[in-house]
């Protein structure tokens, strides 16, 4: 058996990082930026309105309430030639251009429309720059926004289209192959036959690809037939970044996913000091200039999930750049006593993780821990690092892995 780490760091140092690619602004959420990004513009372009109401001079309003004629008006998207004179209202929108010789806006609600429109009375003062927002206020051009190794997010996606960085050099989105393996999955809602169960794995494994930020693409269940399963593997490779498998990776008898990948790769095949997920398999497939990482995951649904929480995920997020490739690791307090038994394994023990009013994370088992029990894994949100030894007792501080905790 091998340490988590060792397995860790051997995958990791075979899953670089990705070349840049051009990729357009709207296209990049989820990527890492492989190069800064400076504003090519001012944002706003233009000294524009915050509010709906009257741009002014503020000396016309100093002695409010005070009556003014409204000499124009000026919509988003619009603009007006009149510069505006002391003693002079325009009525201007939100986002709309401030006129020239304007200072300030008086909105809307702080005035009162008079002979259909043609007058305002103001019934406030306002200060000279009030509810003006200036040209460059939000971005000023030529600043660097962004360095490589950016994520961008949702906001940040935005703040391209806003300075027009139309396309940005990014780490591509990884293009990962998921396919199960295994003679007895049925995954078409037939009568289970004799030995026959339902297959399970690959669809968790496309969910989690997705969450990871990569494209998955479901190669299917293949049969426990060499020729069949080498053919999809090839295929993959050639369509694919990354591959992952369920099954066939155990110790023990003969398997055909250990005799394709054998020949087709070169695998490792690993026994980690870990429970659940002892067995993995991590191997390069080359295909023509291309080198593609293999995660050969264990069958068993709890242990397929973990393997793919510390190996495979953090290894595909670092194919795509990500600087933060691992979950948040906090010290969580274990509400109920974590018991094991020596084994030489580190358990990874499946909980749930909820803020208490401390302010820390509390944990609790899902119960069921068995490698096969995925119904009280889909429970967790969380994985709680229980070291060899005799485990954690209640209220002891566990180190965990969250995966979501709201
Ligand atoms: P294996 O790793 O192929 O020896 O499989 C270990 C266990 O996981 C067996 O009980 C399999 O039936 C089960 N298993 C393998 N693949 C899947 C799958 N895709 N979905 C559900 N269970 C599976
Ligand atoms: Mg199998």
């Amino acid at each position: 058996m091998i340490d988590i780490a060792e397995a860790r760091e051997y995958v990791f140092a075979h899953c670089p990082a990705a070349a840049p690619v051009p990729v357009p602004c709207r296209e990049a959420t989820g990527l890492v930026l492989a190069a800064p990004v400076v504003a090519a513009e001012d944002v706003p372009p233009f000294a524009n309105s915050a509010v709906d109401g009257y741009a002014v001079i503020a000396a016309s309003v100093a002695q409010a309430p005070v009556e003014l004629p409204v000499v124009g008006e000026v919509a988003a998207g619009a603009h007006t030639s009149h510069v505006l004179q002391p003693g002079e209202a325009i009525r201007i929108m939100t986002g709309a251009p401030v006129p020239e010789g304007a200072d300030a806006i008086v909105m809307v609600e702080d005035t009162e429309r008079i002979d259909g429109g043609a007058r305002v009375l103001v019934r406030r003062a306002v200060q000279a720059g009030v509810a003006v927002r200036h040209a460059g206020d939000d971005v000023r051009e030529g600043t660097e926004l962004y360095a490589a190794g950016t994520v961008v997010t949702p906001a940040v996606a935005g703040v391209l289209c806003s300075v027009n960085a139309a396309v940005v050099s990014a780490v591509p989105r990884a293009r990962v192959a998921v396919l199960s393996t295994g003679d007895e999955l049925i995954d078409d809602g037939s009568p289970l036959q004799p030995g026959q169960i339902r297959e399970s794995n690959r669809t968790m494994l496309l969910g989690a690809v997705r969450d990871a930020g990569c494209e998955a693409v479901d190669f299917g269940v293949v049969r426990d037939d060499e020729a069949v399963l080498e053919a999809v593997l090839r295929t993959a490779a050639e369509t694919c970044d990354a591959i992952v498998t369920s099954g066939g990776v155990s110790m023990g008898d003969y398997d055909v996913v250990k005799a394709v990948l054998s020949r087709l790769a070169r695998m490792r095949w690993m026994q980690i000091a870990i429970k659940p997920a002892k067995p993995f398999a991590f191997g390069i497939l080359a295909s023509g200039s291309r080198d593609v990482p293999v995660f050969g995951l264990p069958g068993n649904p709890v242990s397929s999930l973990v393997s793919f929480e510390l190996l495979a995920r953090p290894a595909l997020r670092r194919m795509m750049g990500h600087p933060q490739a691992d979950r948040l690791q906090v010290a969580a307090v274990a509400d109920e006593g974590l018991p094991r038994r020596p084994d030489g394994k580190t358990h990874y023990v499946r909980v749930t993780a909820a803020f208490g009013p401390d302010g820390r994370v509390h944990v609790r088992s899902v119960g069921a821990q068995g490698s096969h029990q995925l119904a009280a894994t889909s429970m967790a949100n969380a994985i709680a690092i229980v070291p060899d030894g005799d485990g954690v007792a209640t209220g002891a501080p566990v180190q965990t892995l969250l995966l979501s905790v709201v």
